[in-house]
């Protein structure tokens, strides 16, 4: 196959490009990149809009009325996607998330599942796929989206006490409408569910415990994430960070915790069970202890960009490879050659932005990184 470069523009970040290089080999099968980490799990970001302001994530000083998301034209249309996460599966991909912005607010996500679902892999096997959301539209959708074939959802909650909740999600919505969607969840057998706390010091850190009463036992697996540095909009400082092992520690003091294994490789989260077996909680530890070693994700924007990590500021633009570019001379490329590319890519990754930020190497900011509701968690 011949090798060429292909400039790619993002129209809105227009002095950021980066090339796109097609494939000296047919990669099939298992990737590794630069570190030794193969390619296992792909976050899909179906759109960038959400209905919540949540202020670590999308601040609405920033995304506020007078800012501009993605034009529809822009998106992945379904069969794109689908289209997409085919070659990813054929690379070795074996779990696939749905995120955003909210994914629910997608015109139609379960025919969207109902094609992901029915993707296999090499060996005939499904793929796990799963969804998060922040829950306000749960209650509707979650039979539809377990009759598509959704297998698990991950519903993001910050408090349990509703000043707190509202304070955060910035747009009054109701701890108990999302309790509601989660409630709908378990009764259409998506399972398990996953719930998603972000702590930040001074805010909600003292839901901790609130939080862990109210779910243990439901089985329902609650997880701490530690507040992270994510785009260029929440503000971040350090100081605003609950490190996990203070959490744990706060927990310990009225439960004794005892660690379980690993379920998959590369997992984010640290798991542990009270001792009376009474939950299963995880701890996810971005800041104080970066898991860059074993991360084995890659992210599609809901434009087509593939980003490599989390803290990204460029991301690869696959969308011009499946429609096409005639500005820049670009034509329409086969599966092979889409698959092909994918893997050279994936080959030639070396992030690692959250071991650097630990080691204080610091990484080469200020580029600007992507913002978390571009690219989901
Ligand atoms: N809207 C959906 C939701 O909230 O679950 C999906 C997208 S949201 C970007 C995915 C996850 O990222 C959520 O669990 C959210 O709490 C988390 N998140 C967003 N900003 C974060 C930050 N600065 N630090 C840690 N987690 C963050
Ligand atoms: Fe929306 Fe999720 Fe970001 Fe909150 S965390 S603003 S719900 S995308
Ligand atoms: Fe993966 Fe980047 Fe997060 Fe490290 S910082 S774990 S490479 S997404």
């Amino acid at each position: 196959m011949s090798q060429y470069i292909i400039p790619i523009f993002d129209e809105r970040e227009i002095e950021r490009s980066i090339g796109v290089p097609m494939a000296s080999r047919l990669w099939n099968g298992s990737v590794s990149d630069r570190l030794g980490r193969p390619l296992r799990d792909l976050r899909i970001s179906v759109t960038d809009r959400c209905n919540f302001r949540c202020t670590y994530c999308m601040p609405k000083e920033i995304f506020g009325p007078g800012y501009t998301f993605r034009p529809r034209s822009d998106l992945l249309s379904f069969e794109e996607i689908e289209r997409l996460a085919r070659q990813f599966v054929r690379l070795d991909v074996r779990k696939l998330r749905l995120t955003g912005g909210e994914p629910l607010l997608r015109r139609g996500l379960e025919d969207l599942v109902a094609m992901l679902a029915a993707i296999r892999t090499p060996d005939g096997d499904p793929v796990d796929l799963n969804l998060t959301t922040n829950g306000s539209l749960l209650g509707h959708k979650a039979a539809a989206l377990k009759d598509a074939g959704l297998q698990r959802v991950t519903v993001s909650l910050d408090a349990i006490e509703d000043s707190v909740f509202q304070r955060m999600n910035d747009v009054d919505f109701r701890v108990r409408d999302v309790l509601a969607g989660i409630d709908a969840a378990l009764a259409a057998g998506l399972w398990p569910v996953k719930v998603n706390m972000v702590i930040q010091r001074d805010v909600n850190e003292h839901q901790i415990m609130p939080m862990l009463d109210y779910f243990r036992g439901t089985g329902i697996i609650l997880r701490f994430i530690e507040y992270m540095d994510v785009g260029n909009s929440n503000g971040w400082s350090r100081d605003s960070v609950v490190p996990s092992a203070a959490i744990l520690k706060r927990i310990s003091a009225r439960c004794p915790l005892t660690p379980l294994d690993q379920t998959v490789a590369g997992e984010t989260a640290q798991r542990w069970m009270l001792a009376d077996g009474s939950a299963e909680i995880g701890v996810i530890s971005s800041i104080t202890e970066a898991f860059c070693g074993s991360c084995n994700r890659a992210r599609l924007s809901m434009d087509g960009k593939l980003y490599l990590c989390l803290f990204a500021s460029r991301g690869y633009d696959l969308r011009a490879l499946l429609r096409g570019d005639s500005v820049n001379g670009i034509k329409p490329v086969d599966d092979t050659e889409l698959q092909a590319t994918i893997g050279e890519i994936w080959t030639r990754r070396e992030d690692r932005y959250s071991a650097q930020r630990g080691q204080a190497l610091q990484p080469r900011e200020p580029e600007r990184k992507i913002e978390m509701s571009y690219i989901g968690g």
